[in-house]
């Protein structure tokens, strides 16, 4: 979900209510049907406690025409696969579960 101004007509990704360059209120969100893009990612073999995990590769996720990013975990069976520019699709959570936030999406995953 991303949110859309009135005046500038950006969107901005995670959805968020003012917008960062008008500071005006963002009423309009909308869906990204479109899938994101890997802008960034590396591959982390720890977790938080610095235990040896993994590996579990993060990416920031971009889409196009869309300000900002999400950064998410990304679901690949082999690290090596990740390429720059490739394009992902989140995975959701049930439908049931869903609340419209950041946290319905478990993670991305190639498109
Ligand atoms: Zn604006």
């Amino acid at each position: 979900m991303a949110s859309e101004c009135s005046k500038c007509k950006n969107s901005y990704v995670p959805a968020r209510m003012f917008c960062p360059s008008c500071f005006v209120e963002m009423k309009g969100t909308r869906a990204l049907e479109e899938p994101g893009y890997v802008y960034s990612y590396t591959t982390v073999n720890r977790n938080r406690t610095g235990e040896p995990n993994g590996p579990v590769t993060i990416a920031l996720i971009r889409f196009e025409g869309v300000k900002g990013g999400i950064v998410h975990r990304l679901d690949v069976s082999e690290p090596g696969s990740v390429t720059f520019g490739m394009k992902v699709v989140p995975i959701l959570k049930e439908a049931a579960e869903r609340t419209g936030a950041l946290t319905d999406i478990l993670a991305f995953k190639p498109a």
